[in-house]
């Protein structure tokens, strides 16, 4: 690969990228609404000579940049972003789109407006340098991740690209994958009575004590890579508001982050019979996985369940391999091989069966805080990384 052909190329776009990042940060664009941010990034791809964009059915952004008769490869992020709380709590105004101290600030800096610019800019990047991408590229941005993923659903419907670099996040290192979400709901159901008679009541109390203690014990699934599912009771809510009345209901609510060795439904299968297990005389249980109807700006509505797929590709699997060696030579010393802390749409593309890794600028710590930036350094290294990858990851055989 023509290293120095690419970071000759990647600097000339250094400038329009941050100038892109900022009118990113200018529109906001939280989930439901990002009908804005998605004319924005169909122009700029338009202006960039993409041979194709459209927007799905979803209102999800694809630019499409034609290659040889290699593999494909999608880049992708998402267009929404988190809310921004009280603009007073932030040291810039949140959409102001400011570059301070060697930064971009604002809400969507680094989830996920950044590594969105650079995902964009990277085809632009491979042109100016004279190089054709081995196989077609796609670069997707998606509505709606921040509440459950209906863009990335909506997707893989109609693009099925090779490969797939998810781009939150990561420092510019690689990741291969991350534990998976799955939020669950325990609700138990008694006889509501007065507290002064409750021989004539089923408390339902009783049972959610007994299935916290058992859950608590709960032997968990371990990986080699990730460690331990953990599982944290997070909600109770009570058909009741009264101190003196018996509720008829109780719903306990689980936050379980599942190891890629037990899914979604072993989860639901074990919590069900622990809450079979708890219930007693005049009280039953029910587990489920709580489904959120959501509607994209577009009018597209889509029952969204609660679950982020775990993934994991090995050390060795010729995606990984392809991309660390492509980054280590562009940036010239090792790139290391993380894992995500958090779930991201990467769950939904490894079940549609399109191997996917991690790579994008910026810190994830700063996500979904009010000192949300982008480094201006890290958008440079992370268009120049992404350009890399689009380079080379057409080649990988499966
Ligand atoms: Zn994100």
């Amino acid at each position: 690969m023509p290293e120095a052909a690419l970071r000759h190329a990647a600097e000339a776009y250094t400038d329009a990228l941050v100038a892109f990042c900022q009118r990113l940060i200018r529109t906001p664009s939280p989930p439901g609404d990002e009908a804005g941010i998605a004319a924005l990034v169909r122009a700029e791809m338009a202006a960039l000579a993409y041979d194709d964009v459209w927007a799905d059915a979803a209102g999800n952004v694809v630019g499409v940049v034609r290659g040889g008769g290699g593999r494909s490869l999608m880049l992708n992020t998402h267009l929404d972003h988190v809310d921004a709380g009280d603009p007073g709590r932030w040291p810039v105004p949140p959409f102001e789109g400011r570059v301070t101290g060697g930064a971009v600030w604002g809400r969507g800096a680094m989830d996920i407006k950044g590594p969105l610019a650079c995902q964009v800019y990277a085809p632009a990047v491979l042109r100016r340098a004279g190089i054709t991408p081995p196989g077609d590229l796609y670069v997707t941005a998606v509505v709606m991740e921040e509440v459950g993923g209906l863009g990335a659903q909506v997707l893989v419907d109609g693009v099925r690209p090779a490969f797939a670099v998810v781009g939150e996040a990561t420092g510019c290192r690689l990741t291969r994958g991350h534990r998976g979400r799955v939020e669950l709901q325990a609700r138990f159901v008694g006889r509501s009575g007065h507290a002064s008679a409750p021989e004539r009541a089923a408390n339902p109390h009783f049972a959610v004590a007994r299935f916290l203690q058992a859950l608590e014990g709960l032997p968990m699934a371990k990986s080699a890579t990730f460690g331990s599912a953990t599982v944290a009771p997070t909600l109770i809510r009570s058909d009741q508001a009264s101190a003196n009345v018996i509720p008829e209901q109780l719903v306990v609510t689980l936050d379980w982050r599942t190891v890629p060795e037990e899914g979604a439904d072993a989860v639901v299968a074990r919590v069900a019979a622990l809450a079979a297990g708890a219930a007693d005389s005049g009280v039953t249980a029910e587990v489920r996985v709580p489904v959120v109807s959501r509607t994209s700006y577009t009018g597209l509505t889509r029952d969204c369940p609660s679950v982020h797929p775990a993934f994991e590709l090995p050390v060795t699997h010729p995606l990984v391999r392809a991309a660390r060696e492509a980054l280590t030579e562009i940036y010239a010393e090792p790139v290391p091989v993380d894992l995500w802390r958090f779930a991201t749409d990467g769950g939904h593309f490894m079940a549609a069966g399109i191997p996917t890794i991690g790579f994008g600028p910026g810190d994830e710590h700063l996500a979904h805080t009010t000192e949300e930036r982008i480094d201006l350094d890290q958008l440079a290294r992370g268009l120049l990384g992404n350009a890399a990858l689009c380079a080379r990851l057409g080649e990988v055989a499966d």
